[in-house]
């Protein structure tokens, strides 16, 4: 119920929605005002098993699921919620969509034994420019409506030498092959819940399965907040 108080907070300090800009006065209207809210392309009711992004998937890396909380289309408005989260430091929304995600998949999580949250690291350099890494505070968001722990320490990413920009499509293909690595998991984990911001070409994805793979013999889950396919 609304107060005298957060009606005067309101007054002080307006919130606005981030994709159409109109002000936001109910609590439960977080980030978006409930329009925009209730026509976000959630891919609520897609099966994990079987749906666009884990046939993106399909024929390069094992894995159980792969479920994403939007579809969208790269320069439909909803990109503007990744960029807030990416560049312009949103750790909030960020949180927030990555505890709507683990409320959408906590059935499906629950089946899985000995799992661990894994999100993908981020290269050092962006690390530190950013002072943070999306993927880790979206997987904190799950883990806050999961209970599942976080393993934030074992996959790595190495040093790039040279700027991803400057070289070929197939050389950046093949140099993603080899960023990541991941050391021997404890005995007690079973399976790996990959999380990432968005998945486009899944050569990311792909990578860190590679990488999990080598010393592991875990299930592989993959949780993003967005899928969009290249047009
Ligand atoms: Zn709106």
């Amino acid at each position: 119920m609304r107060t005298a108080v957060s009606n005067v907070i309101d007054l002080l300090f307006p919130r606005f929605c981030l994709l159409c800009g109109s002000a936001v006065f109910e609590e439960y209207e977080k980030f978006l005002c409930l329009g925009c809210f209730s026509d976000l392309p959630l891919s609520m009711h897609s099966d994990p098993l079987e749906n666009p992004m884990s046939k993106t998937l399909w024929g390069r890396c094992e894995f159980i699921m792969a479920q994403s909380l939007l579809n969208y289309q790269r320069h439909s408005i909803y990109a503007d919620l990744f960029k807030e989260i990416k560049y312009r430091g949103r750790k909030d929304l960020a949180f927030y969509m990555g505890s709507l995600l683990g409320r959408k998949m906590k059935h499906e999580l629950k089946q899985l034994h000995g799992s661990v949250l894994m999100p993908v690291p981020l290269a050092r350099r962006k690390f530190w420019m950013r002072g943070y890494n999306q993927a880790e505070i979206i997987a904190n968001g799950i883990a806050k409506s999961t209970g599942i722990p976080i393993n934030r320490n074992q996959l790595t990413r190495s040093v790039h030498r040279k700027s991803q920009t400057e070289k070929s499509r197939v050389e950046r293909w093949l140099n993603i092959q080899s960023v990541y690595r991941c050391s021997k998991l404890p005995e007690r984990v079973k399976n790996v819940i990959l999380v990432d911001d968005v998945m486009t070409t899944g050569a990311t994805i792909e990578s860190c399965v590679r990488a999990l793979n080598e010393e592991n013999n875990v299930g592989i889950t993959i949780l993003t907040l967005g899928f969009t396919q290249k047009a």
